[in-house]
């Protein structure tokens, strides 16, 4: 049985998300991250990644990218959390989802989209609504350059990419 199901995001409410369909484990893998193989030429041709902060392009090694905006990869629906309870994790040319905390049945599954801070940073506003929202989709490490506050929440899950 599959740990998620695809429901209306609480997050992103014109979007969907994806939810737990029952209890997780921290640690757990909960779902391959599936994409196209491309290389880093092709990232670089691509009028589609000309956006700095291209969500669903990961770095797979110094040749390769994967490009997960496509339609089979499910794992594209998981919306952006300052508080996520899941992370990307992955091998080789592998990627996959995992639970960094343990998750309820119901709860919707986020992970932390990783972007830089940048001049940019405004143009992608977080609506997580968790207690540590700093209002911007900034990665975990980043956010005290918005709010001194969060210097106190940081911490590295280890991501292998972005
Ligand atoms: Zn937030």
């Amino acid at each position: 049985m599959k740990l998620y199901g695809i429901k209306k995001s609480n997050i992103d409410r014109k979007g969907r998300g994806l939810y737990a369909t029952k209890d997780i484990k921290e640690n757990t893998r909960i779902m391959d991250y599936v994409g196209k193989i491309i290389t880093k030429k092709q990232t670089e041709e691509s009028e589609k990644f000309d956006n700095s902060k291209p969500i669903y392009l990961f770095n797979l090694n110094s040749r390769y990218d994967l490009d997960g905006d496509v339609s089979w990869n499910t794992a594209r629906l998981i919306n952006h959390s300052c508080s996520n309870n899941c992370d990307y994790n992955g091998t080789g040319l592998k990627l996959w989802v995992i639970a960094i905390k343990d998750i309820k049945k119901g709860e919707e599954l986020t992970c932390d989209y990783g972007f830089g801070y940048d001049e940019n940073y405004k143009q992608f506003r977080c609506k997580c609504g968790s207690k540590n929202c700093c209002g911007y989709i900034v990665r975990a490490e980043s956010r005290w350059r918005i709010n001194k506050r969060f210097s106190m929440s940081l911490k590295n899950n280890g991501r292998a990419n972005k």
